[in-house]
């Protein structure tokens, strides 16, 4: 595939995942920052500001449905973060939702990143939690 054709794969599929957490955590919306610079051997990363990075270069010698996992994979551990931040932190009006300087004092108290939270959105979004395939070395802060 082209690496548009990989990047639209990428996108369509975390929208579909952001449908599925609306429908279930009812999330107005999560802003994602999607970007496509990751190299080496990673086919995607997730981090704490949001970010998520893909190897267009990896991907796009995949099949779709590997594309589509590695988008899920990733928006699945986005999804952790916040769930976990959410029950952890007292919500007022004016506090975001999402807080870094709650994150960087209680980082501590993530949730691995493969752990039981992180399954259990794989499976939401129709995917069997696989921690890594055959491409997938992602990089995450903690194993
Ligand atoms: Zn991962």
């Amino acid at each position: 595939m082209t690496p548009l054709d990989c990047g639209n794969i990428i996108k369509t599929e975390l929208r579909r995942c952001a449908k599925i957490c609306h429908e279930h955590f009812s999330w107005a919306s999560i802003k994602l920052d999607i970007r496509y610079d990751l190299r080496g051997t990673a086919a995607g990363s997730a981090h704490k500001d949001r970010r998520v990075r893909f190897n267009l270069l990896l991907l796009m010698e995949q099949t779709i449905h590997d594309v589509q996992q590695v988008a899920a994979h990733e928006f699945a551990h986005i999804v952790v973060y916040r769930r976990w931040h959410e029950s952890h932190t007292p919500r007022t009006i004016e506090q975001p939702v999402y807080d870094e300087a709650a994150f960087v004092a209680a980082a501590d108290d993530i949730p691995s990143p493969h752990g039981q939270e992180w399954r259990r959105t794989m499976h939401l979004f129709g995917f069997y939690p696989q921690r890594c395939h055959k491409f997938d070395i992602t990089k995450h802060r903690r194993r």
